[in-house]
């Protein structure tokens, strides 16, 4: 046995199916082993993930006359409540989940500060492996990714974008079909929306031209304020980039961005029949609350797409096996063999488990697919590229806030009664998460920079972190918070709950923010939320048995040109809407807790990267796997039907959000290895 094994065996002994995977692996007796050969079943296709990858591979191989197993850590996440009425007796997805032996969870619900201790009770670690969000703090760069049937679409904010062509070609992307991938799109999860405005707008009115539009008296006073229904941040943005665009002289456009979210359109027109994806929803009503379950049901998310098209049709082939974390894949002749731990029972150490099949396709997300083949080289012997772990991207993934938003009129802040300048709420606690975006290059390098709700639930902790930076520590801490310890840190919360009584008993002073809502406590701080081009020179292994991620010493994520330069124009748009510009704390830097210019990623891209040989990726263009084995020989030699279908085969940053490149690429090398989707 390799020293390695032996660690990585005692190392964590809640996982107990990595012992015996990892002992299978070193050689047991040959009785053992022929008891655990007989206990081994087999299936003609295994898919790994739920989310935006293995959800397409899923839909392709269902009723195909094969048998299909997919195999999910997470289990299902639903809202708690539809419109009122609890879904528990009547909700479809969660009778099918409870009859076919899968976990089902719900949001959490609260939209004020105990909604947070929900929150940090949702999170994914060791202890918890039912949880949702997955936090990674890895030095310099922390990752956030979602652990459940649907994978990142149960939290993501439901934007779809393309990367440029010119970006595409720089790493080397081709054959993306994005007109197919929007049709898969409407057609499995539901009609892409703009949602911009602060009600639903009746078909064909264009947002970017919204006063005009509406007001065909073209009424000056409305008119003056250049869209008087689009969300406040949406014309904050629009507003801010347009004089900034002139300031530098960078054609910076605004555009609505297409969600994932069902808008209401009313009245129809004559000839519109709602896609068949789209009668499971209800209609967006700005709750502002998307990457925390939405309670009208209206983001189209995977879980709801795998129900619709796969799980509760008849003859599909296709057995779902949540809470079933893979451990490792080893090749054993042309088929694979997928060692995982079965968690649906009593016990959090699960039940070890294996299965066999000649077609795997891998979609546990950059970090779950990254981790499998690491492991699985090192425990059971999976030959692989040498580039497996390198050219990790953040994405160039960046956030910061603007504090104090101000009237602005032909670039000048507008005077108030009292003579100073007269603030402009944008309420960051209402619509969609991600509403609008700008685009553009400087130096021959593409950004994106959209505007980012703050849901109500976080408005407290951020107008006390504004205020008192300190406060935020409670967030690094969840158990001093959850427990309700009392310590220096949470003591502004404290002080502010303490307020708050006293006040029971005393004269109201309407000046003071306790009489604010969560939408009034923080309605002049915009969020920006950046994606641009980093060097996507990150390199992942493997320390026990968890990953690791670092960077070359001479080129260091934080100190990458993408950061500086969107950090510029960030401060340029703060100061276009009068307002300060705020980095996050994370990239502030507080002592004992984030060391400076610590960046957090919610776009994580390769480790798994597609490249022309196996000495430039370890997949070729249609995910296949490389076999390392035999690199000498022949370096595009592949291990037959076995395919990796998630963000870890992108090869470098985007410039913007993910999903829809992740599903072009999917689709690509699914279709080509099982067939067209049906009915696409
Ligand atoms: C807060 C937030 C907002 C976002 N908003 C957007 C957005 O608006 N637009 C956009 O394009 N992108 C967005 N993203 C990014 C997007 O969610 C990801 O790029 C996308 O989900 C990646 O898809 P994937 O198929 O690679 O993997 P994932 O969607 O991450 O799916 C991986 C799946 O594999 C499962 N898994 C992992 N390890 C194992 C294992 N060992 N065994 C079994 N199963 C495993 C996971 O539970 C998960 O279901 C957002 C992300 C976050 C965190
Ligand atoms: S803004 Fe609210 S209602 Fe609209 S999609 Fe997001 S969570 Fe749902």
């Amino acid at each position: 046995m390799a020293s390695n094994e032996s660690t990585s065996i005692t190392r964590r002994d809640t996982f107990k199916g990595a012992a015996a995977a990892g002992a299978a692996a070193a050689g047991l007796s040959v009785l053992a082993a022929k008891q655990a050969e007989a206990q081994v079943q087999d299936y003609d296709a295994i898919v790994i993930g739920t989310g935006f990858g293995g959800t397409i591979a899923t839909i392709a191989l269902s009723g195909r006359g094969k048998s299909v197993l997919i195999l999910e850590r997470g289990t299902f996440w639903v809202t708690p409540e539809t419109l009122g009425v609890p879904t528990a007796a009547g909700n479809p997805v969660v009778q099918w989940a409870k009859s076919n032996n899968s976990g089902v969870q719900y949001w959490p619900r609260p939209d004020h500060t105990l909604g947070l201790i929900d929150l940090l009770n949702n999170r994914y670690d060791q202890s918890n492996p039912y949880g949702l969000y997955n936090y990674r703090m890895f030095g310099a760069v922390h990752i956030l990714t979602a652990s459940g049937v649907g994978g990142g679409s149960l939290i993501y904010c439901n934007v779809n974008l393309e990367a440029t062509q010119e970006v595409r070609d720089r790493l080397g992307l081709k054959g993306l079909d994005y007109k197919r991938t929007r049709s898969y799109m409407e057609k499995y999860r539901g009609k892409l929306s703009n949602i911009v405005s602060k009600i639903p707008l009746p078909p064909g009115v264009d947002p970017a031209k919204l006063g005009a539009q509406l007001d065909p008296a073209q009424d000056p006073a409305k008119l003056a304020n250049k869209g008087y229904l689009l969300l406040d941040r949406s014309r904050a943005l629009r507003e801010a980039a347009g004089l900034v665009s002139k300031q530098l002289g960078i054609n910076m456009p605004w555009s609505p961005l297409d969600l994932s979210i069902t808008e209401y359109v009313h009245p129809s027109p004559p000839d519109y029949t709602a896609p068949e994806a789209d009668t499971g929803h209800t209609f967006c009503e700005r709750q502002g609350r998307c990457l925390l379950g939405c309670l009208p049901q209206a983001r189209h998310t995977l879980n709801k797409t795998l129900f619709n098209w796969v799980f509760k049709q008849q003859n599909t082939g296709v057995t779902l096996s949540s809470e079933s974390e893979v451990r490792t894949i080893r090749r054993v002749g042309d088929s694979y063999e997928v060692a995982y731990i079965d968690r649906r029972g009593e016990s959090v150490d699960g039940v070890p488990r294996r299965v066999r099949a000649k077609q795997v396709f891998l979609a546990a997300g950059v970090l779950g697919t990254v981790e499998i083949l690491l492991r699985s080289r090192r425990d059971v012997g999976l030959a692989l590229s040498d580039r497996i772990g390198s050219g990790f991207s953040t994405n160039g993934d960046f956030g910061a806030l603007a504090v104090g938003t101000k009237m602005i009129k032909d670039g000048k802040p507008v005077l108030g009664a009292d003579g100073n300048p007269a603030k402009a709420s944008v309420y960051p606690t209402r619509g969609p998460i991600n509403t609008c975006d700008v685009r553009f290059a400087i130096d021959g390098r593409h950004y994106t920079i959209e505007d980012a709700g703050i849901p109500s639930m976080f408005a407290r902790v951020v107008q006390l972190a504004l205020k008192d930076r300190k406060a935020l520590l409670t967030l690094a801490e969840p158990a001093s918070f959850v427990g309700g310890q009392t310590t220096a840190n949470i003591g502004s919360l404290v002080g502010s709950f303490r307020d708050r009584i006293e006040a029971i008993f005393k004269p109201r002073d309407p000046t003071k923010d306790r009489h604010s809502t969560e939408a009034e406590l923080i309605d002049d701080v915009f969020f920006f939320n950046a994606m641009g081009e980093d060097e996507a020179n990150g390199v992942f292994s493997l320390r026990g048995d968890e990953l690791d991620l670092g960077w070359p010493a001479d080129k260091p994520i934080s100190k990458q040109a993408c950061f500086s330069k969107v950090e510029q124009i960030m401060q340029q748009l703060s100061a276009a809407m009068g307002a300060e510009y705020t980095p996050l704390p994370t990239w502030e830097g507080w002592p004992g807790v984030f060391d400076e210019r610590t960046l957090v990623c919610t776009h994580p891209l390769g480790g798994c990267r597609i490249g022309p040989t196996m000495a430039e990726g370890a997949v070729n263009e249609f995910g296949q796997l490389y076999d390392g084995s035999k690199k000498a020989s022949d370096p595009t030699a592949v291990h037959p039907g076995f395919y990796v279908v998630d963000g870890s085969t992108i090869p470098g940053a985007l410039a913007a959000n993910p999903s829809l490149t992740i599903s072009a690429q999917a689709l690509k090398v699914v279709e080509r290895a099982v067939g067209p989707l049906p009915n696409l």
